[in-house]
């Protein structure tokens, strides 16, 4: 009997129709139980949020309190499932894999499209596919079991807002592929992604409650938010989303003047690319290493979840490192958020 410790946050898997829409409902852990697997191998100890919540209602404060309760339960189950809402799930997954550091047993997050009760709904096949991956050997990361897939938590993105697969991690191989059988057990399948994720780190779920990361989503023409501002609402880092390769209006002096009072205001200006596949490279364009040269720091091949959550985890962890420190920290692979392709 494996004991499996579920957390149940909200999101569409329990949710039913109500006056304005599907809302969160907490019947979800009596219809689960006992588990559809065949063996009903699993004990399973369920902690119900109150509220339950639509995921797009998590803020920092619920991922330093969930850090808490799975990693308390992690010391005496052999893994952890968070039933999750889909809208935030690769940012709630980013920063538990950044908080909680070595990991005892497997953290695994589900969800649904569609709520368990709808007809068709993607809910069983979830749920029932998280509870297997549980047992897979070997897997002290955390993860998204969704749709068939099972993905390095901090490298996934919620890319569809409507089919069963519903998520990708765009620079890294599912860790295994789930695989219907006729004739025997359907099974988890590993893939021949770069052995498991081996973090070293201490488990600290830091204090989020100051907000020191600004985003950015750049596009031609766009008002530019002047530094001081910036600097006067307590922020430290600057997320650019650039585009392609991380190229942007170099030869606009307004632009690189913001790049330079941004340095001199000390907030670090890290660059994403739109792009979800390939990385931004040093020097591809012109327009990209004028960017560099003006102190922007590329995020390589983070996700847009992995890199806010680390920007917000080094804020919170350091809450008064200059941005040479930040940067440092940055381009550290904390937790297997580095792109391998
Ligand atoms: N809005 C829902 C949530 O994120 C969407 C879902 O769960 O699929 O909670």
């Amino acid at each position: 009997m494996t004991r499996v410790a579920v957390i149940y946050t909200g999101g569409t898997i329990g949710m039913r129709p109500g006056p304005q829409g599907l809302a969160p409902d907490t019947d979800l852990p009596s219809l689960l139980a006992p588990p559809p697997v065949p063996e009903n191998r699993f004990e399973l100890d369920w902690h119900t949020w109150s509220p339950l919540l639509d995921s797009s209602q998590i803020q920092p404060a619920h991922w330093q309190q969930l850090g808490r309760e799975v990693e308390d339960r992690l010391h005496d189950h052999a893994a952890v499932l968070v039933l999750h809402g889909t809208d935030t799930m690769a940012y709630t997954a980013s920063a538990l894999a950044l908080q909680l550091g070595a990991l005892k047993g497997p953290v695994i997050l589900t969800g649904s499209q569609r709520p368990w009760h709808e007809a068709g709904s993607d809910a069983r096949d979830n749920w029932h596919q998280a509870l297997v991956a549980t047992q897979l050997p070997g897997l002290s990361e955390v993860t998204i079991a969704f749709g068939g897939r099972l993905l390095r938590g901090i490298q996934s993105h919620k890319a569809d807002a409507a089919s069963d697969a519903a998520f990708e991690s765009p620079r890294h191989p599912p860790l295994a592929l789930w695989r219907d059988h006729p004739a025997q057990p359907s099974h988890w399948q590993r893939s021949d992604a770069p052995a498991g994720w081996y973090d070293k780190r201490t488990a600290f779920h830091p204090d989020y409650r100051n907000q020191t990361v600004w985003c950015q989503q750049w596009a031609p023409g766009h008002p530019l938010i002047p530094a001081a501002q910036l600097q006067a609402m307590g922020i430290r880092v600057l997320l650019l989303t650039l585009f392609g390769t991380g190229n942007g209006p170099s030869e606009d002096p307004a632009f690189t003047g913001w790049l330079a009072d941004l340095k001199n205001l000390g907030i670090l200006v890290v660059g994403l690319s739109e792009c979800e596949k390939g990385i931004i490279h040093r020097g591809a364009y012109a327009a990209g290493s004028a960017l560099l040269n003006a102190g922007l720091l590329p995020a390589f091949g983070m996700t847009r979840e992995a890199a806010y959550t680390k920007a917000l985890y080094l804020c919170a962890c350091e809450p008064t490192a200059g941005p040479e420190r930040l940067a440092e920290q940055f381009l550290q692979n904390l937790a297997g958020e580095m792109p391998t392709r």
